[in-house]
């Protein structure tokens, strides 16, 4: 069976304060699940904090961005190899709100994506389409073109162990979730897409859904057949919501 993943992200929030409580408040609520994994992508200033935090747990400490480069005069940086030396596990690259907002192009987000891996983090590239491109009917071509940025860049071994994250950006943030059948659809496209360059690749490969999931919709899209978990935002931020979609994957692992 495939891989499942619950995977908070904390964008730019948190405290040395506000991150002990509520790693303590979701540790209390968490118990783990064989065949998913649960992790937590913060600010890099705190991985090393929420590494030690999350020690014994099973749930694992992730970042949200890395550099291009590797070393030197690149003031404000912090590379992979730090974020690996710091604790950190898991990097999403390629998040909608990097791109929108910090010109991470297909091609900058394919070099982060080989940095990552090259550190030994197992990288989660987001990919997902506006509402206008919805709208002009090019979600399918939107995602295959930001998935093939990576595959042209790496080849396919690159995607070996890591994680794409299906996030429609009119569903980030918004409240907004794409239905289990918008999202099921285009998770499809990308397991197509996928099988095109290997069938094994494309079936092992985690297919996470994100986009204002909650504990109240995570079970039915956790349902679907290609959805292989959540990339959460907002709800990562408060322990009982963010406790609520696991044990939507939990219980969902459980009755199988
Ligand atoms: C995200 O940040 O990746 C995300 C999906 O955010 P939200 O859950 O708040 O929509």
């Amino acid at each position: 069976m495939r891989r499942k993943l619950v995977v908070g992200n904390w964008k730019l929030n948190g405290s040395l304060q506000a991150n002990a409580a509520l790693i303590a408040a979701f540790r209390q609520r968490f118990e783990p699940v064989s065949g998913a994994q649960c992790g937590l992508c913060v600010p890099a200033v705190y991985l090393q904090q929420v590494a030690s935090l999350l020690a014994g747990s099973e749930i694992v400490p992730g970042a949200q961005d890395a550099s291009r480069e590797l070393q030197g005069a690149y003031t404000g940086e912090v590379s992979a190899a730090m974020l690996a030396d710091a604790g950190g596990k898991l990097c999403i690259v390629g998040h909608s709100e990097r791109r929108a907002l910090f010109g991470d192009t297909d091609e900058l987000v394919a070099v982060k994506f080989g940095r990552v891996k090259a550190a030994g983090l197992v990288p989660i590239l987001c990919v997902g389409e506006t509402l206008a491109e919805r709208e002009a009917g090019v979600t399918d071509a939107v995602v295959i073109r930001q998935l093939d940025a990576v595959l042209a860049m790496h080849g396919r071994s690159a995607l070996e162990n890591a994680v794409v994250a299906y996030e429609p950006v009119w569903a980030i943030g918004t409240g907004k979730t794409a239905t289990r059948e918008q999202a099921q659809a285009v998770h499809a496209v990308i397991r197509a897409r996928l099988a095109g360059v290997d069938q094994a690749l494309s079936a092992d490969m985690p297919v996470l859904y994100g986009g204002s999931v909650k504990a109240a919709n995570a079970a039915e899209l956790f349902a679907m057949p290609d959805v292989d978990g959540g990339l959460v935002g907002g709800a990562s931020l408060d322990a009982q919501e963010f406790a609520g979609i696991w044990n939507a994957m939990r219980s969902g692992l459980m009755d199988k």
